[in-house]
């Protein structure tokens, strides 16, 4: 509150010093060379398709567990989107039902992939790269649920996600709901200089008012719009916000991790609760886990059941997520029920249980309490 006060006291309440200093830190935060702050996470999905020149022709792959966002973004580009199915055990977007899909279609047919670290889970970024080049893909990593995850390449080094790596952007959101919240807000990281210099003009209207950029100069006032570009800014407030957020993400992180350590031991030999698996490559030698828990998902045969059970006890336990392909609009392109069976299965069995921060550990014994009555029933 004392840092938004402070902006808004200042010269600034968009386009000043703080949208800067946001990016600078979180670029650090995550290991990534350059950072775009942008109004949402969508915003930085839309600005991240447009960079890499998704159009009509455009094929693109992600996993039906997610946020329609993931998805979204392809189509407002005009370009076709593609689901292959999930890992049953991580719920993450199974690299073989990928590897199988580009497989089935010449060399070119597709266009990139909008991996999900779902949950907080990182996907091995590494792996899927391979699987890209070998192909000619680009990658959008949508790491909405993992600032602060990491996973280990096959050097054993450290992987942020985000760090722009393997991926060529990732993308973040800064949603009440995500790790590190300023209302609405987003965030792109990349090593990528040229597509770092044009997800900047895209945000603003597609103007320049770099000297090198511009090949006429009329004077201080001169500036060019070389493409078409959105108005995606975030004020300077929000970025005051996010600075002063990011300060706590690491403490709220380990919090999140001891959460989810609990319920780990409580629901791990409880017949008829089946918790979803880390990826291997996020499990560090000493037994550290790069999974930012940014959801705690446990799979149930009666989800309906526990759901209104746990309500009823005042607890909010959610579900994440409808699958996308089986939304009516994702319908009428085509797509339809049936078609991912693992994504459909774990949409019938899947609770998010209460995961945030401030959660007492009276408050998770309750839960934990009430899960295990329903489920002893
Ligand atoms: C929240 C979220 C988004 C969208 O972010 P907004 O800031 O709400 O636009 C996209 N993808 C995933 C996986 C998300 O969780």
């Amino acid at each position: 509150m004392e840092a938004v006060k402070e902006t808004l006291q200042s010269d600034y309440l968009t386009q000043g010093p703080k949208v800067a200093a946001f990016e600078k830190s979180f670029a650090e935060y995550v290991g990534a060379q350059f950072a775009v702050a942008v109004s949402n996470g969508t915003a930085a999905l839309h600005l991240c398709t447009l960079a890499l020149g998704v159009n009509e022709e455009s094929r693109v792959i992600t996993t039906p567990i997610t946020f329609v966002a993931s998805a979204n973004c392809v189509r407002y580009c005009g370009g076709t989107i593609e689901f292959a199915d999930i890992n049953p055990d991580t719920a993450l977007l199974d690299t073989d039902k990928v590897r199988q899909l580009l497989e089935s279609q010449p060399r070119g047919y597709y266009s990139g992939i909008i991996p999900v670290d779902f949950a907080g889970n990182p996907v091995n970024m590494e792996e899927l790269r391979a699987l890209a080049d070998a192909h000619g893909l680009w990658i959008i990593e949508d790491a909405c649920h993992a600032p602060g995850g990491y996973f280990y390449d096959s050097k054993d080094e450290k992987q942020m996600c985000g760090n722009g790596k393997y991926a060529d952007v990732a993308i973040f959101s800064f949603h009440p709901v995500k790790h590190i919240a300023t209302g609405e807000g987003g965030m792109i990281t990349t090593n990528n200089e040229l597509l770092y210099k044009k997800l900047m003009r895209l945000r603003t209207h597609g103007i320049t008012r770099d000297p090198d950029e511009m090949p006429e100069n009329h004077g201080g006032w001169y500036m060019e719009m070389q493409e078409l570009g959105f108005n995606y800014r975030i004020p300077d407030m929000l970025c005051a916000l996010g600075i002063s957020q990011l300060q706590r993400a690491d403490t709220g992180l380990a919090r999140r991790k001891g959460i989810a350590k609990i319920y780990d031991e409580a629901f791990k030999e409880v017949e008829g609760i089946r918790i979803l698996d880390i990826n291997q490559a996020a499990l560090g030698a000493a037994g550290e886990k790069g999974h930012a828990y940014h959801l705690y998902v446990i799979r149930v045969q009666d989800r309906k059941g526990l759901y209104d059970f746990l309500r009823q006890h005042q607890i909010f336990a959610q579900v994440h997520y409808i699958p996308v392909h089986t939304m009516p609009y994702y319908r009428s392109l085509g797509h339809g029920k049936g078609d991912f069976p693992e994504a459909e299965q774990y949409y019938a069995e899947c609770l998010s249980l209460p995961m945030y921060p401030s959660l007492t550990q009276e408050e998770q014994a309750f839960v934990i309490q009430k899960v295990k009555e329903f489920i002893g029933k």
